[in-house]
Order: structure tokens, then sequence, then C-alpha cells
């Protein structure tokens, strides 16, 4: 058995989110890898690819080529594999269409070659699937999967032509520019919520976030109300985190919002309301005002 990993490459290095992608084909025998844009030999240093087929000509991840290159070689592979990113979530499912079959998106857990686990119900629930389709088109949860090494292989690289697409034309991206570490893959994550008030207060996280090599995050309510931008939200609907430490502050832990961090290794929550339900999922907390604990907390660190 083969399978074929999708790589994200940023800056010049494969995403972490991607290493543990890898991590996650190497289950399945082989692992071939494509990446799509810049970026082969960073992916052919990957310990554990076999071969990578490095697309340049697909310089931005636009899903209808993407998915139709993908699926015009995705017969000499047993799984298609990518991480749950928003270019994995755009690409995987179209190329399942393509080939008529299930894709397993979200998988945390690799019990064999056909049996996966995902959770369902904003993670209230783990189901164990098992596909018995041909090709097994999967997005995994990549807090789940340890990343691969940066370096350490030395794949061949071949070069794929693009296919021609009409559908849909790139335009334009806008990035917002922060030294942090990647949200997805920071050992510590310090979140607002609604509680912090304004967007001006949003600031109050910066020096701990510093001091403590966090990123930083949002609840929707603090992103609905303009305090963050959209992809710092984490949640359902927003990025899911596992990291070392959590710190919720001002945020009253909605389901939907347990449903991105819950997996955190140990959850702080600052909130003036001892009934929050963040409390219920949080290893250490306080019950105080953050515009006081805060302060407090940055001068003890
Ligand atoms: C389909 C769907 C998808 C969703 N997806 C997401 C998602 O991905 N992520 C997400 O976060 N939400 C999501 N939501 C929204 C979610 O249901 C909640 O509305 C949201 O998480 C609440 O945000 P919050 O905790 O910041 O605000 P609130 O619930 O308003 O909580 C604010 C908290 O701050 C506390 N507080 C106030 N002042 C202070 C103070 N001075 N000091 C300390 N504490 C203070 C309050 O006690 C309260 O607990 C989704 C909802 C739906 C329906």
């Amino acid at each position: 058995m083969t399978a074929l990993v999708l790589l994200e490459v940023e800056n010049g290095e494969v995403r972490q989110a991607s290493r543990s992608a890898l991590t996650a084909a190497a289950h399945f025998g082989d692992v071939d890898a494509i990446v799509f844009g810049e970026g082969a030999s960073a992916a052919a240093a990957l310990p554990g690819v076999k071969r990578v087929l490095s697309v340049p000509a697909l310089a931005t991840d636009l899903a209808e080529p993407a998915a139709d290159l993908l699926a015009s070689i995705a017969k000499d592979y047993s799984h298609i594999v990518a991480s749950a990113s928003a270019s994995g979530k755009n690409i995987l499912p179209r190329l399942a269409g393509l080939l008529d079959v299930q894709p397993v998106p979200d998988v945390v857990e690799i019990k064999d070659a056909e049996t996966f686990v995902r959770p369902i119900y904003a993670g209230n629930a783990l189901a164990t699937v098992r596909s018995a389709d041909s090709i097994k088109v999967l997005t995994i949860r990549s807090s789940s999967f340890d990343p691969a090494p940066k370096d350490g292989g030395s794949a061949a690289v071949e070069t794929l032509e693009a296919p021609a697409s009409e559908k849909s034309v790139f335009v334009k991206v806008e990035l917002s520019a922060s030294d942090r570490p990647e949200l997805e893959s920071a050992r510590v994550v310090i979140s607002g919520g609604k509680g912090m008030k304004d967007a001006a207060n949003f600031k109050l996280l910066e020096p701990i976030a510093d001091k403590l090599n966090a990123a930083i995050g949002a609840s929707r309510s603090a992103v609905d109300s303009g305090f963050a931008p959209n992809e710092m939200q984490v949640g359902q609907t927003g990025k899911i985190v596992a990291p070392e430490l959590y710190i919720a502050v001002g945020l009253s832990g909605a389901i939907q919002h347990l449903a991105g961090m819950k997996d955190s290794r140990v959850i702080v929550a600052i909130n003036t309301d001892p009934e929050a339900p963040i409390f219920r999922v949080a290893d250490y907390g306080i019950v105080g005002d953050l515009f006081e604990v805060l302060p407090a907390l940055e001068k003890a660190l």
C-alpha cells in the first residue's frame, strides 16, 4: 500500500499540521507527498517520504485544479491524506466527490487501514467508522498526531503539470502579520472572550503571550464583536487546538468553544462568574475580574 499526503508549505517550510498528516499517512505503508507551488525541497527533506510530486504551477491551492490533479493520480494510492486545515477541508471533499468515495474528515485515531475514529457532535462523542471505499480520502486533526521531523529524508522529486481550470481564479490574499507562534501548533495559547469588553483590551493579553511564547486566540463572540480577527477564533467553527497550556480569559466556555480546546493538557480559566461552564473543564480556575487578574499575572511572570 502507498499513501499520498498533501503537504502545505509556508515561508519555505512544511507546515507543522502537514507534518502531522505525514505521521498519520505513515500508518498505511509507503508515503508519497504532493506539494503545490514552491516547497519541493522542504518536502523532500521530510523523513519517511518516498517520492515528492511537485506542482510548481499550482501556486495557490484552488480546489478545482488541485482536486482534478489529485483525482488523475489517485488510482496509484490506497489512502489520500491531508491535515484538516482550511486547505485540506477545501480540496479533499471535492476530490472524494470526483472519485465517488466517502471522505472521512477530522480523523483523531487510526485503528487500521480502513477503520478510523473521528469526533462528532462538537467533540462530545467519538465515532469509529470503517470505510469500504477502494481509495480512502482522509483529513486528520493535527493535534492528535505528533508532527514528523523537518529533516533527515532525501526523497526524489518529480514535477507534475497543473491541469487547466477556468472555474476559479486566485485574486489576492490578505494575511495578518504576526511574529507569534501559529495558533494550531503553539505550546501555550491565551484566548480572550466577550468579557474582554473591547478590542483595545485584547492588548492586555499580549505581554502575557510574549512572556509565555503563546499564540493568542479568541471566542466567536469576541470575533463577532470585532475584538479579534476571524483567524484567531478557536472552536467548532474556528481552529482546533490542543496546547500544553490553554488560558481562557473572560469567556464562558460554550460547547462550541470547548470543541476547539478541551483536549489541551492544562486549562486555566479566569472568569468573574463561578458558574461559567469553562470551570467544568478547567484544571485551575480563578474567579475574578480579568482586569485585575491579567496585570497581576503579567507582573508575576
Ligand atoms: C453553529 C455555532 C458554531 C459556533 N462556533 C463557535 C466557535 O467556533 N468558537 C466559539 O468560541 N464560539 C462558537 N459559537 C458561539 C458560542 O455558542 C458562544 O456564543 C461563544 O463561544 C461565547 O463567547 P464568549 O464565551 O466569549 O462570550 P460569553 O458567553 O458572553 O461569555 C463572556 C464571559 O466573560 C465573563 N466576564 C465578563 N466580564 C468579565 C471580567 N471583567 N473578568 C472576567 N470574566 C468576565 C462572563 O462571566 C462570561 O462567562 C458557535 C455557535 C454556534 C451556534
